[in-house]
C-alpha cells in the first residue's frame, strides 16, 4: 500500500514537472520543431494535419505532399515547377504573386490564389499577410515594380515571416512576427551580413533564422557571423538543412 502511494506520488510529481516544463517553453519553440529547411528559401511548415511549403526547391522524394504551396517570386530557385508538380495533388492550393501569373500557370495547378504586396487574407485557416520584397541597391535582381512578395503566416498564434528575396527595406520596421526567416545572400539579396543584422533589428522578432546561403550565394560561416552579431539582441537559430 505504502509502495503504491509512493509510486502514485512520483507519477503525480513527474506529471507536474512535465507540465511546468512545457509551460516554460515559449510557444514558438514548439513551432520551430515543425519547420523544415530544405536549403535556399525552401521550407515546409507543419500546421496540425497540413503541410505548408514555401518556395520548395530540391525537396527530397520522401517529403509529404503539399496542402498549400506559397511562392514568393518567379526566379527558378523559388518557383521550381519541377518541385511544385512533385508535391502537388488534387487538393493542393498554390499561392503566388499575380505578377508571376504566366510562370505559375506553367505548374498546371488548378487552384491558384493570386496575391499582391499589402494583401491580408485567410488561406486554409491560416491568417496571411502579404508583404513587399525587393532590392534597393542591387535593383536589377528584385525590382520593387515587379510586385514580388514575402509572407507573414500566423501558424496557430505564432507569426512566421518568410522574406522572399529582399534587401533591408523600410517596410520591415512595420512587420510584427515571432520568427523571421531572413536571406544572408550578398550577391542577389542582402548586401552584406551587417545589412541582414540591421534588417533583423528592424523587424525585432523573438527568433531570427538565416536562409538563402550555402547554395548559390553565401557560406555556412555567414550564418555563424549573423548569429554572433545579434548576440544579446535577438536569438538566432541556425536550422540544419534536411
Ligand atoms: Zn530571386
Amino acid at each position: 500500500m505504502i509502495k503504491m502511494d509512493l509510486v502514485s506520488t512520483l507519477i503525480v510529481l513527474l506529471g507536474f514537472c512535465a507540465a511546468t516544463y512545457s509551460q516554460d517553453q515559449p510557444i514558438w519553440s514548439k513551432t520551430l520543431k515543425k519547420m523544415h529547411w530544405y536549403g535556399q528559401a525552401g521550407w515546409r511548415i507543419e500546421k496540425d494535419s497540413l503541410n505548408i511549403y514555401i518556395d520548395p526547391l530540391q525537396i527530397p522524394d520522401q517529403a509529404p505532399a503539399a496542402d498549400v504551396i506559397f511562392v514568393t517570386h518567379s526566379h527558378s530557385d523559388h518557383l521550381s515547377i519541377r518541385d511544385i508538380k512533385a508535391l502537388a495533388g488534387d487538393h493542393t492550393l498554390l499561392v503566388g504573386p499575380e505578377s508571376c501569373r504566366e510562370k505559375l500557370l506553367e505548374t498546371g495547378l488548378k487552384t491558384i490564389q493570386w496575391v499582391n504586396p499589402g494583401d491580408t487574407l485567410v488561406i486554409r485557416d491560416i491568417p496571411v499577410e502579404v508583404v513587399p520584397a525587393y532590392n534597393i541597391k542591387k535593383n536589377q535582381f528584385h525590382p520593387k515594380e515587379n510586385r514580388w512578395v514575402g509572407y507573414i503566416l500566423n501558424i496557430n498564434g505564432v507569426k512566421i515571416y518568410h522574406s522572399g528575396d529582399t534587401e533591408r527595406i523600410p517596410e520591415m520596421q512595420t512587420f510584427h512576427c515571432d520568427i523571421a526567416l531572413l536571406p544572408l545572400g550578398q550577391t542577389y539579396t542582402m548586401h552584406n551580413i551587417e545589412e541582414a543584422v540591421q534588417a533583423a533589428l528592424d523587424i525585432n522578432p523573438k527568433i531570427a533564422v538565416p536562409m538563402h546561403y550555402g547554395m548559390y550565394e553565401g557560406k555556412a560561416e555567414d550564418a555563424d557571423r549573423f548569429k554572433k552579431l545579434l548576440e544579446g539582441k535577438i536569438e538566432v537559430i541556425i536550422q540544419a538543412k534536411e
